[in-house]
């Protein structure tokens, strides 16, 4: 398999530390409001990384943090906690405002079929492990007290600024909105605030610089050290933690490592996905989430196929007309699967070609995640005259394994009573012709159930284009 890696910018082979095992890290939610749908643009990613992972025959750990304090409205040390800000907007405390959005991230996940990780670490239950961790960083000189912060000494670790090609004399330096006093230079970063210059803080732990709260970047090293031992083989977020939050926590956990050491192997990012031309924020509270997607008629795993029919690191430009393409796109394809007549066939292709095709989709996959390839291939497959319909649909459940669209899902399921029930209305109101009724009783069929009814002139047939939800 090739990836892309990011701390190299290069295509690679893909390579586990121990064989036939992989360690996966990716930074989670902070879950201070709904994840929007730019940010489940890189669960979707991650998701089709590890499903690809485990039908290369990986044993894959997926853990995945869940950012509960410590995020600040900056990624870097300026702002308030974002769970301080929600809880003042929402009159909630901050430990409900994060198990409400914690609870409707993992809803939307689902619905989007990513799979749950094997371990979802929240970052208020691993404070111990934090503290400890710079402890380590205090003790080996990497980290120094201020004021009652503690602050990683960027000086310290001479290749900081590598990973992201960053220049120290840049921006960040000078910004003067952040300022802090208690650094010795403005380019560390906290690890844990005590003194706090947020007075509001609610959730505070003790610890040996004071009562406080950690910064963000020291959970995701904590915790990844915790479940995925010293060291990890694929790390993944979005483009935008590549020059604050990946560069603050490569610096913490290789600071831990023998000198040169490699934390991470393979650092994956997903571009982002914007809107009207500017990055999609959360903060900035008019961001579009996957309830809002429903509302409009737009089927989850439609929004996925959408996702899926661009590659990971091109940045997607939203538009509702393009994600109504691709969610017909979608439909057709479901269409397509359940006229494919006759039996189940267990077991692997059997003709020439079926291998063929199987092979060019495998490959567009291993190909850093190819999955517009990869789709146009499954559209081929379904064209293809000179296939057998069992072979067909034996080759997309395959495929599908990766792609986690529910191709099967609809295939062969019956009606249920209502859906019957709407069948047969529409179909009476067509012998009474009352067109009206009858393209209002299709609409209900198309749009809440996802069947798409067809007149001939042996009468009505219909058929599943979209998954039951
Ligand atoms: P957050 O909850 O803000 O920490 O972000 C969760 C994940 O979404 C992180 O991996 C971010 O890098 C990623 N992300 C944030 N905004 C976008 C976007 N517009 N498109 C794609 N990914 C994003
Ligand atoms: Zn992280």
């Amino acid at each position: 398999m090739q990836i892309y890696n990011t701390a190299t910018r290069s295509l690679e082979t893909f390579i586990p530390a121990i064989a036939g095992k992989v360690g996966l890290y990716t930074c989670g939610p902070t879950v201070y409001s709904y994840a929007h749908i730019g940010n489940l643009r890189t669960y979707v990613f991650e998701d089709v990384l590890r499903r690809m992972l485990a039908r290369e025959g990986y044993a894959v750990r997926h853990v995945m943090n869940v950012t509960d304090v410590g995020h600040l409205q900056s990624d870097a040390d300026s702002g308030d906690d974002k769970m301080m800000v929600a809880a003042l907007r929402e009159q909630r405390s901050p430990w409900e405002i994060a198990q409400f959005y914690e609870a409707a991230f993992f809803r939307h996940a689902e619905m989007l079929g990513i799979m749950r990780p094997h371990v979802v670490a929240r970052a208020t239950e691993h404070i111990p492990e934090m503290i400890a961790f710079v402890e380590k960083l205090m003790a080996l000189g990497f980290a120094y007290e201020s004021g009652g912060n503690v602050y990683f000494d960027v000086s310290k670790f001479p290749r900081y600024a590598d990973f992201a090609r960053l220049d120290m004399k840049g921006a960040r330096a000078t910004d003067r909105a952040a300022f802090d006093d208690l650094k010795r230079s403005q380019v560390d970063f906290a690890l844990w605030f005590s003194q706090s210059k947020f007075p509001n803080q609610i959730m505070q732990w003790d610890s040996p610089w004071g009562r406080g709260f950690p910064g963000w970047h020291i959970e995701c090293s904590a915790m990844a050290m915790k479940y995925l031992g010293e060291k990890l083989d694929i790390h993944c977020g979005g483009v935008d933690h590549i020059p604050v939050h990946h560069t603050n926590e490569i610096a913490q956990s290789e600071s831990l490592l023998p000198d040169g050491e490699t934390w991470v192997n393979y650092w994956m990012h997903a571009a982002f996905l914007t809107l009207d031309q500017e990055k999609m924020a959360k903060s900035r509270g008019d961001s579009l989430t996957l309830d809002r997607l429903v509302e409009k008629g737009v089927h989850p795993l439609a929004y996925r196929y959408f996702l899926l029919t661009f590659h990971y690191r091109t940045t997607l430009r939203f538009s509702f007309e393009a994600l109504e393409e691709a969610g017909k796109a979608y439909g057709n394809m479901l269409e397509k699967m359940q006229r494919l007549q006759g039996p189940d066939q267990g077991g692997f292709p059997q003709s020439r070609i079926g291998a063929e095709w199987a092979e060019a989709f495998w490959q567009a996959m291993g190909n850093d995640l190819n999955t517009p390839r990869a789709l146009s291939i499954a559209w081929s497959v379904l064209g293809d005259e000179r296939l057998a319909d069992p072979e067909k649909r034996n080759l997309l459940h395959g495929f599908d394994q990766v792609l986690g669209l529910n191709l099967l899902d609809a295939v062969g399921k019956a009606l249920s009573a209502e859906e019957r029930d709407l069948v047969d209305q529409r179909q009476a109101a067509r012998l009474r012709k009352d067109w009206v009724e009858s393209d209002r009783l299709r609409d209900v069929l198309l749009h809440q159930h996802g069947i798409k009814v067809n007149d001939t002139s042996s009468g009505a047939s219909w058929v599943r284009i979209l998954p039951a939800s």
